[in-house]
């Protein structure tokens, strides 16, 4: 091993790199961590955990609007950015500050640069050391799409900077239809901006569930967002401290901000991957692996957002934790991909494992839905116009719940104790046996009797 000055070099600090360092260490591997930027990677520092803390500040709003009904009298209340902003700043700053001692405490050396390959084994420091390292990791996730230098595109902010913007935007043009753009738009619309959604396809969210899909987008329309489908964002022209955007129907919108949401890509450039000889995916632009998440160089592993696959947290630290075991443990472990409970922290939340209709119609030739869409026992006094989507996609001929998918408030919190029913194969009739909890929403899942549709396709000649 002397020749060697770490028996593993992990490239990248955010959630999926530091649960790798911690458990490879903790199995006595020598490691050393790199991180150009701040400890927490994207989740901690610019994504899932601000965004959720603002998605909170948000919400209030709602509490408020629906406390009339129920007898109270909340005198005009107000909002401060802000104070917001400086609450969600320390709150990061104590995480990152976990972050960094937990990965210390596992005894990996932290150096806080950008790690470049000069060789397969050999990784350069900007302050010019050279670390040689027995395997290698690279997790350095991923980074917002900027998508065509159209005119004024200098004006626009990503998901980078929306977390520290001085002031709460009056009117806010948000492009994107997917997590991103959803969430940051029912983000600004709960604190009070006036928010237009502009996307290039028929209707936001492609991908999840058709029921889902149309909720979500009657809901939000409810709560006051403009959203322009069937257009992109063409050009921008600035006047004063206002921006108009030129769309691409030939209508414009004016807005004191406008960010785009269209995307994520794997942060792959200036690492000198060609030096080291890893291979990139061509499909996606991600770094290739394979199962265990080698590269195309048997020494080199690559997970999470730097791989392009399924680009979320909890997947990177299974994957980190599962190299970290199968490296360093002894233990091949390989992940299980299937059935991921995944959220939009969108308002109403959607909350979604399993397949979709159209995925399950697609590959089962029986297949039973059974969907509820109500107005919750809370809407009665306060008299919100909210309503709640339940849906369950079942195999007709086994009986199995291949998908759930809710859209309603808690929907997140709901779906991932659901997920671990869908994860045991559970069956319609295990739902069904499951008594109701009342008075909840979450109790029409167990309670949908009667299939609102049944699909039979024939099989093929
Ligand atoms: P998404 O892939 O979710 O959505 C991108 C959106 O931008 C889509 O509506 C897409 O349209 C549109 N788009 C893509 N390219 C263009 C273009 N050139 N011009 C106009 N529109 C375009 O990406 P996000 O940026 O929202 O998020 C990135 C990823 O981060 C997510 O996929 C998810 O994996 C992860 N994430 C997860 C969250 C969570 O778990 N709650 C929260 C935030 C992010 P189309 O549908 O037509 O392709």
């Amino acid at each position: 091993m002397a020749e060697f000055d770490a028996d593993l070099f992990v490239i990248g600090g955010g959630s999926g790199g530091v649960r790798a360092a911690r458990i490879a260490a903790g199995h006595g591997a020598r490691v050393v961590v790199a991180e150009e930027y701040r400890f927490g990677g994207t989740c901690v520092i610019r994504g899932c955990v601000p965004k959720k803390l603002m998605v909170y500040a948000s919400h209030v709003h709602q509490e408020i609007r629906d406390a009339a009904g129920f007898g109270w009298t909340i005198p005009s209340a107000t909002f401060d950015w802000p104070t917001l902003i400086a609450n969600k700043d320390k709150e990061i700053a104590r995480l990152e500050a976990i972050y960094t001692s937990n990965v210390e405490k596992s005894g990996a050396r932290i150096v806080k640069s950008r790690a470049v390959f000069e060789d397969p084994h050999t990784l350069r420091l900007s302050n010019g050391e050279a670390v040689r390292a027995k395997y290698v990791l690279i997790a350095t996730g991923g980074a917002p799409n900027h998508g065509k230098a159209i005119p004024g595109i200098e004006h626009v902010i990503s998901s980078n900077e929306v977390f520290h913007l001085p002031a709460l935007p009056k009117r806010i043009l948000i492009q994107g239809g997917g997590y991103i753009a959803l969430e940051f738009a029912c983000i600004f619309a709960g604190l009070g901006s006036d928010v237009t959604v502009v996307y290039r396809g028929e209707n936001i969210l492609r991908g999840f569930d058709e029921d889902v899909r149309h909720h979500v987008r009657t809901e939000m329309e409810k709560e006051g967002i403009t959203i322009l489908t069937g257009c992109t964002v063409a050009a921008i022209d600035k006047h004063g401290s206002e921006y108009t955007s030129h769309l691409s129907n030939g209508s414009s919108v004016a807005s004191d901000q406008m960010m785009f949401a269209i995307g994520r890509h794997p942060s792959v450039a200036n690492l000198g991957l060609e030096k080291a000889g890893v291979a990139i995916n061509p499909d996606n632009g991600g770094i290739a692996v394979d199962e265990f998440c080698q590269t195309s160089v048997p020494h080199i592993y690559a997970i999470g957002d730097v791989t392009h696959r399924i680009n979320l947290t909890p997947v990177a630290i299974r994957e980190g934790h599962a190299f970290a075991d199968t490296v360093f443990g002894k233990r091949p472990v390989k992940v299980d991909y299937s059935d991921i409970p995944t959220a939009v922290f969108s308002q109403p939340e959607v909350g979604t494992v399993g397949l979709t209709e159209s995925q399950a119609r697609a590959r089962y030739t029986h297949v039973d839905i059974y969907k509820s869409d109500f107005r919750p026992i809370k809407a009665t006094l306060s008299g919100s116009q909210g309503r709640i989507l339940m849906k369950l996609i079942v195999d007709a001929s086994t009986d199995r719940v291949l998908g759930c998918h809710i859209v309603g408030p808690e929907a997140a919190e709901l779906i991932q104790v659901i997920g671990i029913a869908v994860k045991m194969k559970a069956t319609k009739a295990d739902f069904d046996a499951t008594m109701a909890l009342h008075p909840t929403a979450a109790e029409e899942l167990v309670t949908m009797r009667t299939p609102t549709a049944r699909h039979v396709r024939e099989a093929a000649e």
